[in-house]
């Protein structure tokens, strides 16, 4: 969507054309692709859920109409606005419907031509087996207008980031101290404790560590703060995606350019997939043996599976590394450990475990599967994550962090401790009274959040009021299960979003990912970097709460 978050207040009507905008002229800078994932929601639940609600639907008509250029009247103006605000520079919505139709046409074929494609949810076998089934993964027709200090903001918190998950996971008290009352009421997070207090028994050292992370972020519309949702640690989705979309929307932007005056050089480079990939290779290449593998730790079905094969592809043809994809199950029953620690699966020495599986309760159905996670947690080889980094990544870490002084004790340097707390948006434990007794009162102001990742967990409006009365009377101690956050609430914007063929003229939000992968050995930090972006993009009236709706798609974005 050239026009991003197009909140009324700021929406300037203004048709001045802004001259750079307009140009015809600009370079189309050919990029690497990469970056991203979009994720509201879990890439699975996301996938799932992302097609069952439309709304306004663009007829299709024929895609070889002739297009009606948008004027440069169609441009808004950009410099009149205040520092920081959101700056629309066409509203999608404007856009001539024989242009959509048109645009729309091509990002198909160019998502059919260059993998943007996920299983198609109708068939059975497209989570199974790769090939049959196919659909393009639902796309922004054109990048949302995002401003470059936020942009920038981001980009510079992603290795501070990466050094606070790192320092905390070494810190294994703080871990246990901290989520020790959730333990009592979430038998999940309680095995994934109980895992970790094994390897603290033990002494485990993990000496050479890979973090490939994802900050989601949101701008807060009234206080224009970047404020951040949460910080995955384990499966970071859509790097392989994501990264995409930033060259499709260049590739649109430069082949409209007399109909749509926007720069396709103000999308910046996402290089996720090959940075992610990049890291991963490079851990295993500390492990140091040749002839071991990367492992995909994957779900049995998987229609996301596209995404996860451009890390593989990045890996093979880039650094010549061999990935296996293995379910937990299969792990279990073909996995064994070697006197020296080394982790063999059917056959084949592990280098590294990378996690695309094995964040959810529903991801272990049995006791097998658990089995297989303590027995990588026990071996040599590197993991992504490890089971601290994992728990490093809980939203009940996430509140612990954003308590006074607690930054402290894991950072030294005070900008890097300011700047990270900018981004904390207000978080609580139900233990605390007046919050507490303020979410019963105004619970719109308040997203409730179990530990759990993937999506649709979350509680928001009358549902905060009735789960907190509920736990009120219960009185057991279950508070522990959740936390309180503050409801974050960004500009709506007007956007065309593309699904099944078909673009949806729609009402929106977006949410910010910004990648960042972290690799060190022993002492030596080896990578620490910021690794390309995902932007996601939602219809603003789909239950903020959960995306249970997980009406979101994967977009890019435009900096103003
Ligand atoms: P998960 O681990 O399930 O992805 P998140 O914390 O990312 O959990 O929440 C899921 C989604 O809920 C987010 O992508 C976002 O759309 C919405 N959300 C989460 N926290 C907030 C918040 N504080 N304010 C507004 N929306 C939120
Ligand atoms: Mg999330």
């Amino acid at each position: 969507m050239g026009s991003g978050y197009s909140s009324p207040s700021i929406l300037q009507s203004s048709s001045t054309c802004l001259p750079s905008y307009c140009s015809t002229t600009s370079p189309f800078q050919s990029q690497e692709s990469q970056t991203n994932s979009l994720n509201f929601c879990s890439p699975t639940r996301f996938l799932e859920t992302h097609l069952r609600k439309s709304s306004k639907i663009l007829i299709p008509r024929s895609p070889f109409s002739a297009i009606s250029p948008l004027k440069c009247a169609k441009v808004h103006k950009m410099e009149t606005q205040v520092e920081d605000s959101v700056k629309p520079i066409v509203d999608p919505h404007d856009i001539d419907p024989k242009l959509v139709q048109k645009l729309a046409y091509d990002a198909l074929v160019w998502c059919s031509l260059n993998g943007l494609l996920v299983g198609d949810r109708n068939s059975k076998r497209s989570g199974t087996v790769p090939g049959v089934d196919m659909v393009h993964a639902p796309v922004a027709l054109l990048p949302m207008s995002f401003p470059e200090s936020h942009w920038k903001q981001a980009c510079e918190v992603a290795p501070i980031f990466n050094e606070l998950v790192d320092r905390v996971s070494q810190d294994g008290e703080f871990l246990q101290q901290s989520l020790s009352r959730t333990k009592k009421v979430d038998p999940f997070t309680s095995r994934l404790l109980e895992i970790h207090s094994k390897m603290l028994e033990i002494n485990k050292i993990e000496e050479i560590r890979l973090g490939l992370h994802r900050s989601d972020y949101m701008l807060d519309e009234q206080t224009k703060l970047l404020l951040q949702i949460e910080l995955n640690t384990i499966s970071s989705s859509f790097s392989g995606l994501g990264c995409l979309v930033s060259e499709l929307h260049r590739s649109l932007l430069q082949q409209y350019r007399e109909g749509i005056a926007l720069d396709p050089n103000r999308i910046p480079t996402n290089n996720a997939a090959n940075q992610f990939a990049e890291a991963l290779a490079k851990a295993w290449n500390e492990y140091g043996d040749p002839r071991a593998v990367i492992m995909f730790v994957v779900q049995a079905e998987e229609r996301n599976m596209y995404d996860q094969h451009w890390l593989s592809a990045s890996l093979r043809e880039r650094h010549q590394v061999t990935t296996i994809r293995k379910t937990l199950a299969e792990i279990d029953a073909l996995g064994e450990l070697q006197q020296d620690g080394t982790l063999v699966v059917d056959g084949q020495a592990v280098a590294v475990i990378y996690f695309r599986a094995g964040y959810a309760p529903s991801d272990y159905h049995s006791e097998s599967e658990w089995g297989a996670r303590l027995l990588m947690e026990q071996s040599r080889a590197v993991k992504c994550p490890s089971i601290s980094y994992h728990l490093t990544g809980t939203k009940k870490i996430q509140q612990e962090l954003a308590k006074p002084n607690v930054l402290e004790r894991f950072l030294e340097n005070k900008d890097d401790i300011a700047k990270l707390r900018k981004c904390f948006a207000g978080l609580w434990s139900l233990d605390e009274s007046d919050t507490f007794k303020d979410a019963i009162e105004k619970p719109g102001l308040y997203v409730m959040k179990p530990q759990r990742e993937g999506g649709g967990n979350n509680i928001y409006g009358e549902d905060v009021r009735e789960a907190l009365l509920k736990l009120q009377k219960e009185g057991t101690g279950s508070d522990a299960a959740y936390i309180l956050m503050q409801r974050i609430f960004p500009n709506i914007s007007n956007s065309i979003l593309m699904r099944e063929g078909i673009p949806h003229k729609e009402q929106t939000i977006s949410e910010l990912g910004v990648y960042g992968s972290y690799l060190r050995n022993k002492n030596e930090v080896l990578i620490n970097q910021q690794a390309g972006y995902l932007m996601r993009t939602k219809v603003s009236s789909s239950n903020e709460g959960g995306v249970a709706a997980g009406f979101a798609v994967l977009d890019s974005i435009y900096l103003v």
